[in-house]
């Protein structure tokens, strides 16, 4: 079988620099808020160009605490895309506030700043795009409206450490930039991880007391806190992939480029392309997606759908009263998006066989062409 991702494989290809950062740190005796955790923060913070790093234990806790630390809670409106995981709404939940969709583009399958314009309101406080598969969302769009609106943005990084625009790494354009860490992520740790970014010193010293029950003082509490730490087990692993990341990123796209080549000279569509693109996913539509993911599978080509519901048709917002037709690029998108075997180590042979299945799926077979 051809799996979609392979996380076995690239242990093995850094297993002595894992194993003994693991074991340095059950030497070392400390295994919370310590020297891990500390060094992973700061080299973070530097390949990101950003001056705060806060480590949490996910991406969903990054993403929540992030509106908690700008101070948006009930009554307050969060516009976001309907394309995502049920993480980024979570967010906007679990603090209170109430999200607002704006429909994608449906060549980049992000958020739509023209959406974003029209779903402005007076309670508008935040938006969270999200750089879905690891391609950047219009950020200089999105930059440009939310500040004349006065609203904060919210970066779900989740899916794109690593991408930047003409330099600018994705994380760094919004108030805060919300990244995980879990273990299929571009980086990934043996375990959960996020991790909340930002240049805004206050915004920082927020996140650190909101991530360990609301103080800054140990014993002393300010608010009501979590506890979403980062352990020092997944800080040293994540640490060693951290030195392994740009090169990791550049097979990711240097596999994307050769499926995109494919695929474009048979007329099957990719998600759109941009140098900054890191490629946590090679997404294509497929008219007759379940059925082509089914031959696909007994084949043994495995491949997954991001996402088969768009949230906005999801049980969990049905209080919404959101129907079929309200955001017809993510509806589509969803019966349309496949997503094929993409990591760092996926070699061309296997690579070229998932190609050559694909390509096979969407042509007209031989008795129809007779
Ligand atoms: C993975 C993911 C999250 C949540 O991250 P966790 O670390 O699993 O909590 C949020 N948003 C998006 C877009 C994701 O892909």
């Amino acid at each position: 079988m051809i799996p979609i991702l392979d996380l076995t494989q690239q242990y093995r290809s850094i297993k002595a620099e894992i194993d003994a950062a693991i074991s340095g740190v059950l030497e070392s005796g400390s295994f919370i808020m310590g020297a891990q955790v500390k060094a992973f923060e700061a080299e973070i913070a530097s390949y990101l160009g950003v001056k705060h790093a806060i480590a949490m234990n996910s991406g969903t806790d990054a993403l929540h605490l992030a509106l908690r630390a700008l101070g948006i809670g009930p009554g307050d409106e969060v516009i976001t895309s309907p394309f995502t995981f049920v993480a980024t709404t979570e967010a906007i939940g679990i603090v209170g506030a109430t999200p607002v969709f704006a429909d994608i583009n449906p060549q980049t399958f992000n958020i739509s700043p023209a959406g974003i314009e029209r779903a402005l309101t007076k309670r508008t406080k935040a938006i969270i795009p999200i750089h879905l598969y690891g391609l950047p969302a219009d950020m200089p769009e999105i930059m440009k409206i939310a500040d004349a609106a006065r609203v904060a943005v919210v970066e779900d990084c989740a899916q794109s450490v690593g991408a930047d625009i003409n330099g600018v790494m994705t994380g760094k354009f919004g108030k805060i930039g919300c990244f995980s860490f879990f273990p299929s992520k571009n980086l990934g740790a043996y375990g959960d991880g996020g991790m909340a970014c930002t240049d805004d010193a206050e915004a920082a010293e927020r996140l650190r007391s909101l991530r360990i029950h609301g103080g800054a003082v140990k014993y002393h509490h300010d608010e009501l806190g979590v506890n979403s730490r980062l352990d020092e087990i997944q800080a040293a692993v994540l640490r060693v992939k951290l030195r392994h990341l740009a090169g990791w990123t550049e097979n990711r796209r240097r596999v994307a480029r050769r499926y995109r080549d494919r695929f474009d000279a048979v007329g099957i569509a990719s998600q759109a392309d941009a140098s900054g693109h890191v490629y946590h996913q090679y997404t294509v539509r497929l008219k007759n997606r379940d059925g082509a993911r089914e031959r696909l599978s007994a084949q043994g080509i495995q491949t997954m759908i991001y996402y088969p519901v768009p949230l906005h048709l999801q049980p969990v917002h049905s209080h919404m009263n959101l129907k079929h037709g309200a955001f017809p690029h993510s509806e589509q998108a969803a019966d349309e998006v496949l997503s094929l075997p993409m990591y760092p180590e996926l070699t061309t042979a296997s690579q070229d066989e998932v190609i050559e299945k694909v390509v096979a799926l969407s042509s007209p077979s031989p008795a129809a062409v007779a």
